[in-house]
C-alpha cells in the first residue's frame, strides 16, 4: 500500500457518548456537527443514511429498518452507548422537500415532530433502558422535539 495521506488519529478504544442516526443531506451536516459538540457529544457513532429517522418512522421497508436497528444495536454492543440521538431535517428530498408540505414549514415541522416520535417509541421498544433524544434539524438551527434539554449556546 501507498501512503496518500499523513493524519494522525487516536488509535484509544472510546465508549460512544450517543449513537447520532442523520440524513446525509451536506447541507446540514455542519450545523449536526456543531450541535453534537456543543452538546459535548465528542465521540459519536454516526449513522449517516438519507433520511436519517425516517429509516425508522417510515421506512422504504423492512430492511431499511432492519439495517439501522442493527447499527444501533452495534454501537450500544460494541461502544456502550447509553444513548440514541435521532434527527430528520427541513426539506429532506426523502419526504419530498419543504414541496411536500407545500411550503408549509410549520406542517413540515409537525410532520417530523410526529415522525421523530414514531422513531423514537420504536428505539425505546427495541433498545429498553436507552436514552432517545429527538432533534428536527432547519436551515436556521436545531429544535427539540422531545423537550428534554434547555437551548445550547
Ligand atoms: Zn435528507
Amino acid at each position: 500500500m501507498e501512503k496518500v495521506f499523513d493524519f494522525d488519529s487516536s488509535p484509544d478504544a472510546y465508549t460512544a457518548d450517543a449513537a447520532v442516526l442523520c440524513c446525509f443531506d451536506e447541507r446540514i451536516r455542519h450545523a449536526v456537527q456543531k450541535f453534537l459538540s456543543r452538546r459535548e457529544i465528542l465521540h459519536p457513532d454516526m449513522v449517516v443514511v438519507a433520511g436519517g429517522a425516517k429509516t425508522l418512522a417510515s421506512p422504504r421497508n423492512d430492511f431499511e429498518r432492519d439495517f439501522i436497528l442493527e447499527q444501533l444495536r452495534m454501537s450500544i454492543l460494541l461502544h456502550k452507548t447509553t444513548r440514541a440521538i435521532l434527527m430528520s431535517h427541513s426539506d429532506c428530498a426523502t419526504y419530498g422537500g419543504l414541496a411536500a408540505f407545500g411550503g408549509n414549514r410549520q406542517r413540515e415541522a409537525e410532520h417530523h415532530r410526529q415522525e421523530l416520535q414514531r422513531a423514537a417509541e420504536l428505539v425505546r421498544a427495541r433498545f429498553p433502558g436507552i436514552e432517545v433524544e429527538t432533534y428536527f434539524v432547519t436551515f436556521e438551527g436545531v429544535f427539540s422535539t422531545s423537550g428534554t434539554i434547555k437551548k445550547v449556546a
